[in-house]
Formats: structure tokens, sequence, C-alpha cells
């Protein structure tokens, strides 16, 4: 079984697919985490992330690793954990950028579907029922109102600033949308479900009714 999810900034997939996870006691991928990595390693070794070129060029050096238990995911760089790191600003800022450049991507579909390998997994991201795994089981786009995007995001950052929370999410999704390698689209076959006015557990249950559903009903 490989459920994929994917959808917009903030719309609530790495809580829902970790609960997921848990649930049907399946494996978990955030492949966002692994793009943060590798902006978070680019803003590091002083790459100028807004050159394709110079991206491309370093795309192969950093060494990821994606620990995949849902209860405690893990991603280290070079063998440094640098899960805090990756939720900076400037990795918030520097993330789609880098995510543009084909050679990033390349790099990454490759770990993730190894990844993947057997299946028995959770994954979430922007292309992972598009492009990373279209025959998964189960493919779910989630989404939410922008508001409610930035409202939770700022309570999980512990700001106020809910403005300039929601600007940051909807950049991120300008730039993830209009990129011409794998951009977000809601993928062929997937469920949406929009969690703008559902709680967590909700949307949860939403996901676990559908993976578990007999096979003529599923989508
Ligand atoms: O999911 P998260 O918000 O952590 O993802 C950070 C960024 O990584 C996204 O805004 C997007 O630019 C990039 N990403 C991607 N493809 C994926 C997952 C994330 O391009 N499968």
């Amino acid at each position: 079984m490989v459920v994929a999810v994917d959808g917009t900034s903030g719309s609530g997939k790495s809580s829902t697919c970790r609960l997921v996870a848990e649930r049907l006691g399946l494996r978990y991928l955030d492949t966002g985490a692994m793009y943060r990595a590798v902006a978070w390693w680019m803003l590091q070794h002083d790459v100028n992330i807004y050159d394709v070129d110079e991206v491309a060029a370093r795309a192969h050096e950093p060494l990821l690793e994606s620990g995949t238990d849902p209860l405690r995911p893990t991603i280290t760089l070079d063998g440094v954990d640098v899960s805090v790191e990756i939720r900076s600003e400037a990795v918030n800022a520097a993330v789609s950028p880098v995510s543009t450049v084909p050679a990033v991507r390349a790099r990454l579909v490759d770990l993730q579907r190894a990844t993947i390998g057997e299946g028995g997994i959770v994954v979430e991201g922007r292309d992972i029922g598009s492009v990373v795994w279209p025959d998964a089981g189960l493919k779910i786009y989630l989404t939410a109102d922008p508001a409610a995007r930035a409202r939770r995001r700022a309570a999980e950052a512990g700001t106020h600033d809910v403005a300039a929370t929601q600007e940051s999410l909807l950049n991120r999704d300008r730039i993830d949308s209009a990129r011409t390698v794998a951009p977000l689209v809601m993928p062929d076959g997937a469920v949406h479900v929009d969690s703008t006015h559902l709680s967590l557990d909700e949307v949860v249950d939403v996901v676990v009714g559908l993976a578990t559903a007999p096979a003529d009903v599923a989508p």
C-alpha cells in the first residue's frame, strides 16, 4: 500500500500523514523535508539559490537520509540531524526556488522512489501522485483555504503575524504551481479533501476510511 498525499503549503499534510501512518502501521516519508534540507545545504554553502546552473551543479553533493518512523521522523544531512534548521524562515523563502531546479528534483525523486521501495508507506509532497508514484493505491489532494492554513501555521510557529505567514505560504504555492517540472497539481485519480472546516482527527478518519475501504468502493 502506498498512500500519496499532495497539496498546498500548510494544508495539514504532515500531521495528517503521520497519524494515518501510525493508525495503519505504515512508514512515513516527508518529501518536503528533503527539499528543505537541500535548500538549507545550498544556503550553508553560499550557493546563489536563484542561479539554476549553480544549484544544479551542486545538487548531487548533499548526502541525505530520511527516517520513516511516523512517531519520530528524521532528516539528516551529511549525517547531522537538521530537523530544526529546515523549518527556519530562511529555508521557507529558499525552498521553492531550489525545488524548481530539475537536477534537484531528479536526485530527490530517485531517493524517494528507493525509499518507497516495496510500499507500506504514506508519502507527502507536491508531486507524489502525479510523478513520484502515479500507481499509488490511494491518492489524496489536501487543501484548505489560505486564511485557515496561515492561522494553523502561525499557531505552530508561535507567531502572531498571520498576514506574513499567509503571504509566505501563498508565495510558495505560486512558485510550486507555476514551475515547469512537476508542478503542484491535483493528480489523476486523487480524492480532493478540503480540510478548512475539518479537525485534524476528522481528516485522518477520512483518509484512513478511504485507505481501508473495500477495493470496489475505493477510488
Ligand atoms: O511540504 P513542505 O511545505 O515542507 O515543502 C516545502 C517545499 O518543498 C514546497 O513548498 C515545495 O517547493 C517543495 N516540495 C516539492 N515537491 C515535493 C515536496 C516539497 O517541490 N514533493
